[in-house]
């Protein structure tokens, strides 16, 4: 008996491996590389695109070029069989339709901040079409509008406007090197929010290819397509290539404050009275985010440093579109609590608002933002919901105490109400 079942063993083992040998195969692997290949060299109407496959020597830093994740960096994460940086719509439809011949999964990257890593991730065979090629920003300051391809980050479409005029803006996220395809397409928002609402009210068109490679616009799409892609994420219906965005008025000045307190400064009274002034009762031209986070202060003697001790931070980051003799006017009313003062304010161009607003020292050039790796890349987990109502001090103590056991733990709090609140949620209208 024991001899038959370990020669059964022998035969399922001699099994397995042929197998393995046979999947692992350099003939076969390169089978199925060159088809693909020539099935999307046979769809490109231009040349062919650039491609990528794990043996490329460019293979590992063309895929970590856009991880802001770095959990999604290790050894262990799924690679793409195939990275494509396409420079024409006809060489991602291609891919498109090569890819569903060969059962493949694609998945889309533009800026690469997903918090999870969607965008260059999968259990399964997938192809990465990677668009950071695809990034030219056209912008009409006649009709208030601009085209914008997906993988433009926020910061170039910032910029872009600033360079054909200072009174004009767009309503999008802080971190300027989030993509516009992720970022609209998935209900990103800004400091602006509370006086324009979201990045995707202001979109007038869209280009995207869906699964069968057919490249239609907002007419050819239709309004429900159109409305699921304001929101509800491209990916699940297409590629999307550009967007046509409405760009919003701004006024020449705008003023920008950020002031950082801690426990022993009055962190959690402030924090609970921000939650009840920030999203209502003020102008829609203001708003004060809030981030929380652990910060180590050093406890001095006459001069000499005697230890150091964790605290909790608060830092209150305002952006008022209007100039600062107006805002501390209006803080004095509703916000005296938080004790702003001339000196606290900074008056600038909106386009220097938003290099300011990201975290950057005064003096940072606006060129910056240009610079699509100039934050730093981290290893997080994070999670977003809504807060739907003021969370009283002990809740806020509770936070705090579970933050101080923690490495680097933080919590940013955006602020609405103002016009989002007067945004139908079943139908976006255009805003005028
Ligand atoms: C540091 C940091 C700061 C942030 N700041 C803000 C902020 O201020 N405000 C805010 O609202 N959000 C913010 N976010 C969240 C950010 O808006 C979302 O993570 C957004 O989806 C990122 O877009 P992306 O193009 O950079 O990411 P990607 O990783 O490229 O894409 C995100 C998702 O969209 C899909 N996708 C991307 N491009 C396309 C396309 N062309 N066609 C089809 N599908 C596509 C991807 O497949 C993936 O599922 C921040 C995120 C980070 C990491």
């Amino acid at each position: 008996m024991e001899s038959t079942s370990s020669s059964s063993f022998v035969i399922l083992s001699a099994f397995i491996i042929s197998f393995f040998l046979l999947a692992s195969s350099p003939s076969k692997a390169l089978t199925q590389e060159d088809n693909f290949l020539q099935c999307v060299a046979s769809h490109s109407n231009q040349s062919m695109p650039q491609l990528y496959v794990p043996k490329s020597p460019s293979f590992l830093s063309v895929l970590q070029s856009s991880i802001y994740n770095l959990r999604f960096t290790s050894p262990a994460t799924p690679k793409p069989l195939f990275i494509i940086t396409p420079n024409h719509e006809s060489q991602i439809r291609a891919v498109v339709v090569c890819s569903k011949k060969h059962g493949l999964k694609i998945t889309v990257r533009s800026g690469g901040h997903d918090f999870e890593g969607l965008s260059y991730r999968a259990n399964v065979p997938f192809v990465l079409i990677d668009l950071v090629n695809f990034r030219t920003i056209d912008v009409n300051i006649k009709d208030n509008s601009a085209w914008v391809q997906a993988g433009a980050t926020l910061g170039e479409v910032y910029y872009r406007i600033a360079e054909k005029s200072p009174v004009h803006g767009f309503p999008a996220g802080a971190c300027h090197t989030v993509g516009v395809g992720g970022h609209i397409s998935g209900g990103g928002f800004g400091l602006m929010v509370r006086k324009y609402g979201m990045a995707a009210d202001h979109v007038l068109d869209a280009r995207i290819i869906n699964a069968k490679g057919e490249i239609l616009d907002r007419k050819t799409m239709g309004e429900d397509l159109f409305w699921a892609i304001r929101g509800g994420g491209v990916t699940s219906f297409g590629v999307l290539l550009a967007w046509k965005i409405r760009l919003v008025p701004v006024p020449p000045t705008v003023t920008v404050s950020t002031m950082a307190k801690t426990l022993e400064q009055g962190a959690t009274e402030l924090v609970h009275k921000w939650q009840s002034v920030a999203s209502y009762g003020v102008p829609d031209k203001l708003s004060i985010a809030l981030h929380v986070g652990v910060v180590d202060t050093v406890n001095n003697n006459n001069g000499t440093r005697i230890g150091s001790r964790r605290t909790i931070q608060a830092t209150f980051t305002t952006l008022f579109l209007g100039p600062a003799a107006q805002l501390l006017q209006v803080m004095e009313k509703k916000f005296p609590e938080l004790g702003m003062k001339q000196e606290d304010c900074k008056e600038m161009r909106w386009v220097e608002s938003t290099v300011r607003t990201a975290g950057f020292p005064d003096g940072t050039l606006v060129d910056i933002l240009l610079n699509r790796s100039s934050l730093p890349k981290t290893t997080f987990k994070a999670k977003s919901d809504f807060v739907t109502r003021s969370i009283p001090k002990a809740g806020l103590e509770g936070i705090w105490k579970r933050f101080l056991k923690e490495e680097r733990p933080e919590l940013v709090i955006g602020v609405w109400g103002g016009r989002v609140n007067r945004i139908s949620n079943i139908r976006l209208h255009f805003l005028t």
